[in-house]
């Protein structure tokens, strides 16, 4: 039947099918603070679609970036009284090592933002020229009139998106700007902020428009799916879709991708409430494995609860695992190779694909006499991301 998946844009599941070398752009971190289980659950959802699709013969080219540059790292670097690159290369540092030990696939690619600052002014000032952008004291916005698509991809009402630019930091209320909704390409620098001299003024880029750069100075202008967590689909991707196709005349996107948010017993797992839950904590007191399989445990689209006592599930899963693939026999492994396959095609089905990789484990715990099937668990283990020939790390419990 061939691996489907969500597409946001259209609102359904639909055959994913894309050529051999996949052209794949995700959105990366602001790298002011540690990574946190929803930077891992995001970041796994579009390994497991990577692992998938390698399976199936395809070259997957992901870029990934890294704003080192926006209203968070800037602040952050202020408080902490530490230049605002230098923070961005040591939490970068601690983010590739918390997704290494993972068992996360590094990006083809990874632009950072500020390295892409020609390429920014130079789309900023096509799109004054185009007239899909205008300049006033110092700013220059997006004028969201001039794409009269704006809005098809999150399919939220005018009002809806009013409410959450304001939610989200978009300032619609600011009078300079023509409309609401129209959004920050330049903006002036605080005084102890970077600034860059471009032809319109100096400043410094705004958010959005640094994916759409690095996105097709990377990718050309069609990506294959472009993907992020669901608090990306308004006002950042709605954003770049209008940027992007407004100078392309070509579809940004062809698929979008968005993975759900994950809440910490019972309440959205945030900054501002002091709730979030590092990766370097729990690669503290768990088997890096046993955290990714207790992330597998839960359907990215399915905004999940994470408890403190879900590591200890992700745990004996893993003991079981690593225990089976010693064995020499089992039964028939075929039948459960294909549910773990029919499951991750079916939308990256990866609680489905978890529960028939165990049941093959359980079997081959039980006995058998067909050879292959320990085999079978390990190479189904790797395509999960997992290598199960690996001993236990002595933290785990
Ligand atoms: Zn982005």
């Amino acid at each position: 039947m061939g691996l489907r998946l969500y597409d946001t844009a259209r609102r359904e599941v639909v055959p994913f099918e894309p050529p051999s070398v996949v052209r794949m752009y995700v959105c990366g971190i602001t790298p002011y603070d540690s990574t946190h289980l929803g930077h891992a659950a995001t970041y796994l959802a579009y390994d497991l679609l990577i692992r998938r699709l390698e399976e199936l013969g395809h070259d997957v080219r992901m870029v990934r970036n890294v704003t080192d540059v926006d209203d968070s790292i800037l602040p952050k670097a202020r408080e902490l009284g530490v230049p605002y690159l230098e923070l961005a290369a040591s939490e970068m540092e601690r983010f590739r090592a918390d997704m290494d030990a993972l068992g996360m696939r590094p990006p083809v690619s990874e632009p950072r933002a500020t390295d892409a600052v020609p390429l920014i002014e130079d789309l900023v000032s096509r799109l004054l020229e185009a007239g899909h952008a205008y300049l006033t004291h110092g700013t220059v916005y997006y004028d969201v009139s001039s794409f009269p698509e704006y809005g098809k991809l999150s399919h939220y009402s005018e009002d809806q998106m009013i409410r959450l630019a304001r939610a989200r930091g978009g300032n619609p209320d600011d009078a300079s700007r023509r409309a609401p909704l129209d959004f920050v390409l330049w903006q002036t620098s605080g005084p102890d902020e970077p600034a860059w001299r471009a032809p319109f003024g100096v400043g410094r880029p705004g958010w959005h428009i640094e994916c759409s750069a690095m996105a097709m100075h990377e990718h050309g202008p069609t990506l294959d799916l472009h993907g992020g967590g669901t608090d990306l689909i308004f006002p950042h991707h709605e954003s770049e879709i209008a940027q992007s196709e407004a100078l392309s005349g070509e579809p940004y996107a062809r698929h979008w991708m968005h993975s759900a948010m994950v809440n910490y017993e019972g309440e959205k797992m945030s900054k501002s409430l002091g709730n979030l839950v590092f990766v370097s904590d729990l690669l503290d007191i768990a088997d890096p494995r046993a955290i990714r399989l207790a992330l597998l445990r839960h359907h990215y689209r399915a905004g999940f609860e994470w408890y403190d006592t879900d590591i200890e599930e992700g745990n004996a899963l893993l003991h079981r695992l690593v225990a089976a693939v010693t064995r020499e026999n089992g039964p028939d492994p075929r039948p459960f190779a294909a549910r773990v396959r029919t499951a991750l095609d079916d939308d990256l089905d990866a609680p489905r694909a978890l529960e028939a990789l165990d049941d093959l484990a359980s079997a081959v715990l039980s006995g058998g006499s067909d050879e292959s099937a320990p085999t079978t668990l390990r190479e189904l283990g790797a395509l999960l991301g997992l290598d199960l020939e690996k001993p236990l790390e002595p933290s785990s419990p």
